[in-house]
């Protein structure tokens, strides 16, 4: 008896069970294969497609968004980066390409360039190959193309408009307001401090000229330019920004910005301090970029202690909406 109980327990686990486990399998298949069908054909409207002009000789190609963005993100952050970072990434140079295309003017002919001091850096998958050790292309590549496909159309907005979406490579631990560096004024971007920036090649920088290469240099822009270095204070930082920068420094009878005196003296950052050693002038220089926006190299510390992509972007984007 007991023998027919459990013939007809497994007959009717046959005839319910089976199906339905079979039936789960396939439906979430056919999910999964329905997700990446939307995926590959995400629609950016006007932003489809977009046009790069490549700086070393001029060529215009156009491009799939998702696709130019690959060569972005593998130009502008190592892909030994944690995957958040990549992905916040991925959604921060898509927001500024879109935001290039509908308010730049910088190219004719082109929404956006290769150029990392024009627009944001671009690689082919060639040329970051034959730069990337042969062991971990495979794997950084992957890496690189799910940062894309894993934030498909992701874009950040503030008031419904895509910002303006810059970032930089190291803020030295601070980040400075757009107004201190180009004077232009946009609520989203704050002073924002990152623990751990110091853990990265970027972070400490050091250039040594000698005083004769600096008022060479000085006497090149401004022409009126005198300096006593016998003199105490013949330079003199007057004044630093909400974000530690330097806003304005006196060398011998000119005052600059921090901003002017980082591009003349070659500076990584305008975040610096000075020291007269003998006949040179040696200026200690922090972090690493303008500043603004998302550091690279937060984003990777944030990653590292457990922030997802977005919540990086929202740390260092005030009040902005991802879309979804
Ligand atoms: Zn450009």
């Amino acid at each position: 008896m007991k023998k027919i109980i459990f013939y007809f327990c497994f007959v009717i686990i046959l005839i319910f069970v089976m199906p339905m486990i079979f039936t789960n399998k396939f439906k979430t298949e056919e999910v999964l294969s329905s997700n990446m069908r939307n995926q590959e054909k995400f629609d950016y409207g006007d932003y489809s497609k977009i046009k790069l002009l490549h700086t070393e000789n001029g060529s215009i190609e156009e491009l799939d968004l998702d696709t130019y963005l690959y060569g972005v993100v593998a130009s502008e952050m190592p892909a030994n980066f944690e995957m958040e970072a990549l992905k916040a990434q991925a959604v921060v140079a898509r927001t500024y390409t879109i935001y290039q295309i509908r308010n730049g003017n910088k190219h004719e002919n082109a929404s956006i360039c290769d150029s990392a001091s024009c627009c944001q850096a671009w690689i082919s998958k060639e040329n970051r190959f034959a730069r990337w050790d042969e062991n971990f292309r495979i794997e950084y590549w992957k890496k690189i193309i799910s940062s894309v496909d894993e934030t498909k159309g992701k874009i950040i907005f503030y008031n419904n408009e895509p910002i303006n979406a810059l970032f930089h490579s190291n803020s030295g631990g601070k980040t400075e307001l757009a107004i201190n560096v180009w004077g232009g004024n946009f609520p989203y971007f704050q002073t924002v401090e990152t623990n751990g920036e110091d853990a990265y090649t970027s972070y400490n920088s050091e250039i040594e000229i000698s005083k004769d290469e600096l008022i060479t240099i000085m006497l090149e822009n401004y022409p009126e330019f005198e300096i006593n270095f016998d003199k105490e204070n013949c330079i003199e930082i007057i004044e630093l920004t909400e974000g530690d920068r330097v806003e304005k420094i006196r060398i011998g009878n000119i005052e600059v910005s921090g901003v002017e005196a980082r591009k003349k003296l070659g500076l990584k950052s305008a975040k610096f301090d000075f020291e007269i050693i003998g006949n040179n002038v040696k200026f200690k220089v922090i972090g690493y970029g303008h500043g603004v926006g998302m550091s690279q190299c937060g984003s990777d510390a944030l990653a590292k202690k457990g922030m997802k992509f977005d919540e990086i972007i929202k740390y260092y984007y005030k009040n902005v909406v991802i879309s979804e």
